[in-house]
């Protein structure tokens, strides 16, 4: 039984293959996570570092909130299953099975205890006295598994066990696999590159590509909530069929036309309402994800129609896949097109090749992703709005609403395009309508309405009188395109360095009081020095090595994570003043860089010293990109 937790886990190695990239997770007792992703993501070498195979170039990596980035592989209490299983074959499976607890010096009694209960869990105690090549690979692969078990491990972890497996045994041995966990009630982490093994086992699945994770969620949230083309292609079989096409809002219609085809579909607006709204201006590009299962052979299932030419019928028993096209000229070719399309339809449909059918499509489950940066730009939960909005005579019009801006929002009359972030909608006076509510990694989301705009609040329950309002120094504003008014910078960044000084210190050995040399840490944020608690530093220490000290760090803070002080800091410059009404920061300069701190009042000085606190930093280390805080 064990949790686990991942914090900013990077692996460079040496011939500077950054194979994972900020890897972050926390891994609840008893779960069982799937790190799946294509060959050569990253995968393994995640499991390897929890293992202790394989050394972990920066971040942090506890096990039952113990950091272990130094610990042996044995000090881990982990087991771990390999691929080629790596049975002695000499020895009989018993034999096997006690190898590890006969060098640990486990008592003989409990060796024999603990093989035989495994055994008997994985149902094979009749094999126990035979050698490995006179049983299957299944059986095999069952005693590398009894192997593990008998270590009587905090946490499993399993490296593509099942893929030299045939495709019969594995999917018996993935249920049986599934079964193991419940029993053991214990903590699996499995790898694999099967996204169907991952689907059917995993409560989480990790989705990686190139060293970077994807997505972590459930195995239905993954299908239904895909963050990224990748994920939505990888997710589900037969694979999501992909267009690309553009979106013209008309009011309550959206307009869909697909390109290369020229299909075009009057979608409902409420098909968009978590949409982000600058791709319905029919000028973006967008990749339109529809999965198999949402295209109907039956033309009357759902309203929206489409014509396609058959090339193939895949002919399943239950079921049929048909393969067609979308583009009605099609040729018979084996080479990819945009327009293909996948249809599920019963068993026995009599299409020939080249028939044109016309069938029908659920858009209600539709995928959106930008074409070119292939993110969702229909997420579950918007990150950001985009509406249109009016400045006149210093006041903001938006949504039927009114309020003045603050002094430090400059903006010249005009119609403007205005980016709200989700975190700029906040408890105010602007009346809503409530709709649904859902709840997404324990937090509540309430649908509310503002004249057709949809907005998904987070905590919306504990708002008084249930009315939102807008955090204007978040907005944003453009006009045909180009940002004429940025929201308020909320991340500033110094350069540092990480510094460690000698310092003698009294402490207490046996009762009595002696001086002990010891260590003393410290940031310099261009110059200014300022100390590192021992529980930061240790942090710092342990996600690094000793190179840190001369390693050029960036460190970010908030605006409300620094102070201004009269003589010491990092002396700066006073360059600006900015009143947001309740809100006032004062925008400084280092030297090298602008930073943005909140005050109470304008700074009567144009000298001021910055101070930070080390508690409150994020750290960055420069070369690799590595977030070490
Ligand atoms: P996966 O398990 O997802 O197939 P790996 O974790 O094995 O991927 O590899 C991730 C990346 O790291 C790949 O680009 C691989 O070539 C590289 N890599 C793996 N091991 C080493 C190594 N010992 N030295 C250098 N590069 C490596």
């Amino acid at each position: 039984m064990a949790s686990l937790s991942l914090k900013h886990i990077y692996k460079v190695y040496p011939n500077g293959v950054k194979a994972v990239n900020d890897f972050c997770m926390d891994i609840q007792d008893k779960e069982f996570i799937v790190f799946v992703g294509p060959s050569g993501c990253g995968k393994s070498t995640t499991l390897r570092m929890i293992a202790g195979l394989e050394e972990i170039t920066a971040g942090e990596l506890r096990i039952d909130d113990v950091i272990v980035n130094d610990k042996e592989p044995k000090e881990r209490d982990i087991a771990m299953v390999f691929q080629n299983y790596a049975l002695y074959p000499h020895y009989t499976v018993y034999e096997n099975m006690a190898f590890s607890l006969r060098l640990r010096r486990v008592p003989k009694e409990e060796i024999d205890q603990r093989v035989r209960e495994a055994a008997r869990i994985l149902g094979i105690t009749e094999y126990l006295e035979k050698k490995p090549k006179e049983m299957s690979g299944g059986q095999r692969q069952r005693v590398a598994l009894g192997r593990a078990i008998v270590r009587e491990p905090k946490v499993f972890l399993l490296d593509e066990p099942l893929s030299n497996l045939d495709a019969k045994l594995r999917s018996a041995m993935r249920s049986e696999i599934s079964k193991l966990h419940k029993k053991l009630q214990t903590t699996f982490i499995y790898v694999t590159h099967d996204q169907v093994e991952a689907m059917t086992m995993g409560t989480r699945i990790v989705v990686m590509k190139d060293g970077f994770v994807q997505q972590i969620d459930t195995p239905r949230n993954l299908f239904r909530y895909p963050v990224n083309k990748f994920v939505a292609g990888f997710i589900g079989t037969p694979q999501m069929n992909f267009y690309n096409g553009k979106l013209t809002r008309n009011g309550d219609v959206v307009e869909m036309v697909f390109d290369d085809t020229g299909v075009k579909l009057e979608v409902p607006y409420s098909y968009f309402v978590k949409t982000d709204e600058s791709y319905l201006d029919g000028k973006h590009t967008v990749t339109i994800g529809i999965r198999p299962d949402d295209v109907s052979a039956d033309a009357n299932m759902y309203p929206f129609k489409a014509k396609c030419r058959v090339s193939f019928v895949e002919e399943l028993g239950s079921e049929s896949q048909v393969y067609g096209d979308f583009n009605l000229d099609s040729e018979d070719t084996v080479a990819e097109s945009p327009t293909k399309v996948i249809v599920k339809a019963q068993a026995g449909v009599s299409y020939a090749a080249g028939d044109v059918v016309e069938v029908s499509l659920n858009l209600a489950n539709m995928h959106l992703f930008d074409s070119k940066t292939e993110h969702t730009i229909s997420p579950r939960i918007p990150a950001k709005y985009v509406e249109h909005c009016t400045v006149s005579e210093g006041k903001l019009n938006l949504l039927g609403t009114s309020c003045k801006l603050p002094p430090a929002m400059d903006i010249a009359d005009g119609e403007y395009t205005v980016t709200i972030p989700a975190d700029a909608i906040t408890q105010g006076n602007i009346a809503v309508k409530k709709l649904a509510s859902e709840v997404v990694n324990d937090v509540t989301y309430t649908e509310v309405q503002l004249q057709d705009k949809h907005f998904f609040v987070a905590g919306y329950e504990d708002f008084k009188g249930g009315k939102i309002g807008f955090d204007l120094k978040k907005l944003s504003f453009a006009s045909n395109g180009e940002t004429v008014f940025n929201a308020l910078n909320e991340t500033n960044v110094v350069d540092g360095m990480f510094v460690k000084t000698r310092v003698t210190e009294e402490v207490e050995r046996n009762g009595v009081k002696v001086k002990a040399k010891g260590w003393a840490f410290s940031f310099d944020a261009e110059g200014y020095k300022f100390s590192c608690p021992d529980n930061i530093a240790e942090v710092i220490l342990n996600s690094s090595d000793t190179r840190i000290f001369k390693t050029p760090l960036k460190l970010l803070f908030n605006p409300y994570q620094a102070k201004l002080g009269e003589a010491e800091g990092l002396r700066c410059s006073v360059e600006g003043f900015l009143d947001y009404g309740t809100e006032k920061f004062v925008k400084l300069n280092t030297g090298k860089q602008t930073v943005i701190v909140a005050t109470e009042e304008k700074p009567d000085r144009q000298e001021v010293f910055l101070q930070l606190d080390a508690s409150q930093l994020s750290v960055v280390e420069t070369a690799h990109m590595m977030r070490l805080i």
